[in-house]
């Protein structure tokens, strides 16, 4: 008689969202290719951080950061609510608020953040399901062009995030994958095909 499987242990997809963290040395092009991801995939949003540095000039609270005061920052640390956080250069202080990021990726939404290499490390302790990748420019000559090129930072401003970049640059082999930013479009579809993989690794399975 031919033998039949009991499929109560049928391995499940459980159809949760990838969380996808990026960091690499200001300059590299995180937003730039956070962007066009997004353009392409529907079924992800960027993480919208909190911080205590002031608006930029054409940012909208709520879509690009939630701007808040150093105490209401503390606050949300005391709470428990954030997943990381950090100084950034030194200056203004940064995080991710948790609830949005968990609530999104348990819905089978995507998730995209840019942090840096300190809120990354935090995250690969809290959150050891969320794909690290790290964005490297082609080269130290190239980072420094695209900084100077984007105009939106002070010469002296330049100077401290190339002098920044090396220690950032440093931190590389913490990832689980690493893009190289030379031409676009190819980064683009190496992020895509990260993203796709990542959804199928054996512990999205439960
Ligand atoms: P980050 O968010 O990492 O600080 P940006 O996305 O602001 O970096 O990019 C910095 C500058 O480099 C911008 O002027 C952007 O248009 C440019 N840039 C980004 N990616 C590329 C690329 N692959 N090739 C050429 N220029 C790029
Ligand atoms: P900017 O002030 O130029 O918007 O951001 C500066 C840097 O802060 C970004 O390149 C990014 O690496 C970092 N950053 C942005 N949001 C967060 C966050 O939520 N957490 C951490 N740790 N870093 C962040």
């Amino acid at each position: 008689m031919a033998q039949t499987h009991s499929t109560g242990s049928w391995p499940q997809w459980r159809g949760e969202g990838v969380v996808l963290v990026l960091s690499g040395p200001s300059g590299c092009g995180k937003s730039t290719l956070i962007q066009a991801f997004l353009a392409r995939q529907s079924g992800f949003a960027a993480s919208v951080s909190t911080t205590t540095r002031p608006p930029r000039t054409g940012e909208v609270e709520g879509r690009d950061y939630h701007f808040c005061d150093d105490e209401t920052f503390q606050r949300r640390i005391d709470e428990g609510a954030l997943l990381e956080h950090a100084v950034v250069f030194g200056r203004h202080r940064y995080g991710t608020l948790r609830a949005p990021v968990l609530e999104r990726s348990a819905a089978g939404l995507g998730v995209i953040m840019d942090v840096d290499v300190q809120g990354a490390a935090q995250i690969r302790e809290r959150l050891p399901a969320a794909v690290q990748v790290f964005i490297l420019p082609p080269s130290a000559a190239e980072l420094e062009r695209r900084l100077r090129g984007r105009g939106t930072d002070e010469a002296e401003v330049v100077a401290r995030r190339l002098a920044e970049a090396t220690a950032e640059i440093g931190c590389w082999s913490a990832y689980d994958f690493v893009i190289i930013n030379d031409d676009l479009d190819v980064a683009v579809a190496r992020l895509e095909a990260i993203a796709e993989a990542a959804s199928w690794r054996s512990s999205a399975f439960s």
